[in-house]
């Protein structure tokens, strides 16, 4: 089954709201190439069902729709308050504790075991998305401190708590993140994102856990703390991916600077190869009504210009109402601006003699300006790493881009990678049979007919299986 055109992917959180088989098998058909797993929600009875409808479609389909497993992180919450609500008055005073209790207009309890340790006077807290906004005036113990109430309103239950200010020493992989970090090797998760990264030992602890999975596992880090925008190179350079995490991120550095992060953030990894995700809030209107604001219009489209790989729904179609509607409106609006606009065809690639990179990043590159020239149909790749998948792809080829690979897992992995559509293929017996039978298998597809020009990429010899080195044009007979 060929699934829609798009080049910018979508990736859907799944809830509630796609279980039936009927909306899930919609949403796929509509545009969504990976599934998310937020395991801020859910129990793992309710995951795994997920992640079996998503392998079922696949079996069904041929198709290699992934599963990215996003970890909680070490996200601090306020516990249950008194009958449910309470009201916190702007000027008030109030102790905060990390003493388990019910809260009460006199006492709160937040889930941060070093609160009284890590936080400094003067700092913020802030609560619900920087709804409710604390200021700390003294530390009593290590477990507990006073703040005064700087802006007030209500809090419910279980609530996000967000200290923006401080260098906070919790660890990065808590014991639950662990937990479901396990629950997502066994059951053969694609990605991992990890919430609330602050340096690359974070990302680079997670890895640690992997065992036999980092062979095919992959990374995103979720870029949404201060401490990770000051970190960014060295996280960038350990992790697969990135996620701009714009919900949290809104909170934790002043909210107008969101628009230029994402740009930011999105510009270094194409230029280094990594995918980038663009999340939360793209469509949020369409939670609750079957179409977006003006504004969500031309965010999607603006993210889209900006260079993201993939573009993330949360509530949209976990909880929402019309998870097929905004799907497809999505895949409209990413239609529109890729047939009309330039976003193809990076030229800012400047070449790095001191990358282990280096010849295949230059032959990718190479390969990608050829298919330019000659107007080619595809740039078609083999490759066991997948690195040939990221590389061609990062420097957004107006082209389609075909990887072959007989490396299983992988193309599952690519279907979050701008433009890459992810074939099995486990031939490789020598270039020119490769590149027919490659072809071949293309045509059968009708995705290349008769007289099209394509661009292969190879490693010759082979059998040798080393870095790409190789780059053949063939026109279609
Ligand atoms: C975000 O903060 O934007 C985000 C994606 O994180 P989560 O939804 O997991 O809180």
């Amino acid at each position: 089954m060929i699934l829609k055109n798009n080049k910018t992917k979508i990736i859907a959180t799944y809830g509630p709201a796609c279980e039936s088989d009927l909306v899930f098998e919609s949403m796929i058909k509509h545009g969504v190439d990976v599934f998310r797993f937020n395991f801020s929600h859910g129990d793992y009875e309710f995951h795994l069902k997920g992640f079996q409808k998503v392998k079922e479609f696949n079996k069904k389909y041929g198709t290699h729709i992934a599963i990215l497993a996003d970890l909680q992180g070490p996200k601090i919450r306020v516990g249950d308050v008194e009958n449910g609500s309470l009201i916190l008055k702007t000027g008030h005073q109030i102790l905060v504790t990390n003493v388990k209790q019910v809260s009460n207009l006199e006492k709160l309890y937040v889930s941060y075991d070093r609160l009284g340790e890590d936080v400094n006077i003067g700092e913020d807290i802030l609560v619900d998305d920087g709804k409710i906004r604390l200021q700390v005036l003294s530390i009593i113990d290590d477990q507990t401190i006073k703040v005064i109430v700087l802006e007030g309103g209500e809090l419910k239950s279980k609530k996000g708590v967000n200290l923006p200010h401080t260098k906070t020493s919790i660890e990065s992989l808590t014991v639950k993140d662990r937990a479901d970090l396990e629950f997502a090797i066994n059951n053969r998760a694609n990605w991992i994102a990890l919430s609330f990264v602050r340096k690359a030992e974070d990302v680079l602890e997670v890895k640690k856990v992997f065992g036999d999975a980092w062979l095919y596992l992959k990374v995103i880090s979720k870029i949404e703390k201060p401490e990770a925008i000051e970190n960014l190179d060295s996280i960038l350079e350990v992790s697969d991916g990135i996620m701009v995490a714009r919900g949290d991120l809104a909170v934790e550095v002043p909210l107008e600077r969101v628009p230029l992060l994402q740009k930011e953030i999105v510009k270094k990894c194409n230029k280094l190869g990594k995918p980038v995700i663009v999340a939360t809030q793209m469509m949020e209107s369409m939670t609750e009504r079957s179409f977006p604001t003006r504004a969500e219009i031309s965010d999607v489209a603006n993210a889209v210009l900006d260079g993201a790989d993939a573009l993330m729904l949360s509530g949209e179609t976990s909880v929402g109402l019309y998870p097929e509607k905004v799907i497809e409106t999505m895949s409209k609006i990413i239609d529109q601006v890729e047939n009309n606009s330039d976003i193809y065809n990076i030229e800012s690639y400047i070449s790095n003699e001191n990358s282990h990179d280096y010849i295949p990043d230059a032959v990718c590159h190479s390969a990608v300006a050829l298919a330019e020239d000659l107007k080619a149909e595809a740039i078609i790749g083999m490759t066991r790493s997948g690195y040939t998948g990221f590389r061609v792809s990062s420097f957004r080829p107006k082209s389609k881009i075909y990887i072959f690979s007989d490396n299983k897992p992988l193309l599952y992995t690519m279907s979050l990678i701008w433009g890459v559509k992810g074939f099995y293929y486990e031939g490789f017996e020598g270039t020119d049979k490769t590149i027919k039978d490659v072809i071949d298998i293309l045509k059968e597809k009708k995705l290349l007919k008769i007289g099209n020009i394509v661009i292969n990429t190879a490693s010759m010899p082979f059998d040798e299986k080393s870095k790409t080195n190789t780059v053949k044009v063939t026109i279609v007979s």
